[in-house]
């Protein structure tokens, strides 16, 4: 059976002529991808939307189609209908104008991540779902909408993002369901493909080169940490979000268990990347107990006024009795 949204999220958004769209700060491919895809898809059913960002979109994704209809700075709230939060696992990660965005009314979430933390008035969240955009896509077919080309690509980019290329253990026969849609409305698997990554800068290679060089085994080689500290940056002129992806080299060794990036993406703020693998080894529990949060196999957090080395002395013993478990 196709697992579909509640009636109510179909049924608010059908009646609201203004919409706005939201998703977490320093969006990803899932968050954006699901933001301009159902920007498309309610667009194409006649309605007036909006696609807030509470920055530009990053040029790692400018490439999906109408990125440049995300408008940064708040618009008029009390104009719209109803909001919807995309990808958002935590109402904190709206982002610094969480306040004033959750007094749209009503205001709908739509999420897939585990440690989903419940905010605004209709939910749907759905852990086993692969990424935001094989949600939206099957809200598209209770709307009874169309899926342009367009939105079907932005859609696919966020799963493929989300699922590692459909690796992940998030993948599911509704995800291939979903992907087979898009595709056949016009997707090109091998051209998504290429902008996700094939599309990199020389800066972003010469750091990978730098960050590899700081790689530590831990627990018998079953922790990997890498680090990206903040010289690092400056010596090789890539930007914060360039580092999107390096976190999968330490996963990728066969007696890791569970691998972390700690990035200084600011003088004394740090960026906590995390990953395990298998059933058992949950390391979101981890990153809820920092503060922050994700799904079984891929969560982070950030912290303020640490170092790269005092925060990795405080998480490798949380790690250590992780991996022992699993
Ligand atoms: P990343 O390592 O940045 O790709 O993040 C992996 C997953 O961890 C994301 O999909 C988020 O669900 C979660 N995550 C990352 N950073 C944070 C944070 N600061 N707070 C809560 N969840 C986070
Ligand atoms: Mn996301
Ligand atoms: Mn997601």
């Amino acid at each position: 059976m196709t697992p579909s949204p509640p009636g109510e999220i179909a049924a608010t958004l059908k009646r609201s002529g203004r919409v706005l769209l939201l998703t977490h700060v320093h969006p990803d491919c899932d968050a954006l991808g699901s933001q301009l895809g159902l920007g498309q898809i309610l667009t194409g059913m006649g309605k007036e939307v909006h696609l807030y960002g509470e920055a530009e979109v990053s040029h790692l994704y400018d490439f999906l189609p109408g990125s440049e209809t995300v408008t940064v700075g708040l618009p008029d709230l009390p104009s719209f209908d109803c909001a919807v939060a995309l990808d958002c696992g935590d109402a904190y990660r709206l982002g610094r104008e969480m306040e004033s965005l959750l007094t749209v009314k009503p205001f709908l979430v739509i999420d897939h991540h585990a440690g989903h933390q419940f905010f605004g008035d209709l939910h749907w969240v759905d852990p086993a779902r692969s990424s935001t955009g094989e949600m939206v896509y099957d809200l598209a077919g209770a709307l009874g909408a169309e899926v342009s080309p367009e939105a079907a690509y932005c859609l696919y980019a966020a799963m493929v993002a989300d699922t590692g290329s459909f690796k992940y253990s998030s993948t599911s026969a509704d995800t291939f369901r979903v992907a087979r849609e898009l595709v056949l409305r016009g997707v090109k698997p091998a051209e998504v493909a290429g902008k996700l990554f094939d599309n990199y800068s020389l800066a972003r290679l010469r750091l990978f080169q730098r960050v590899l060089e700081t790689l530590q085994l831990h627990e018998n080689g079953r922790i990997a940490l890498i680090t990206a500290p903040r010289r690092l940056f400056a010596e090789t002129g890539a930007a914060p979000e360039d580092t999107e992806g390096f976190i999968n080299y330490p996963r990728s060794l066969q007696s890791v268990k569970a691998a972390v990036f700690l990035k200084e993406a600011e003088s004394g703020m740090v960026s906590v990347s995390m990953r395990s693998k298998g059933r058992d080894c949950d390391i979101s529990q981890v990153a809820t107990e920092f503060g922050g949060g994700g799904h079984r196999n891929a969560a982070g957090f950030k912290r303020f006024d640490t170092t790269i080395e005092g925060l990795a002395a405080e998480l490798l013993p949380v790690l250590a009795d992780l991996v022992r478990r699993c």
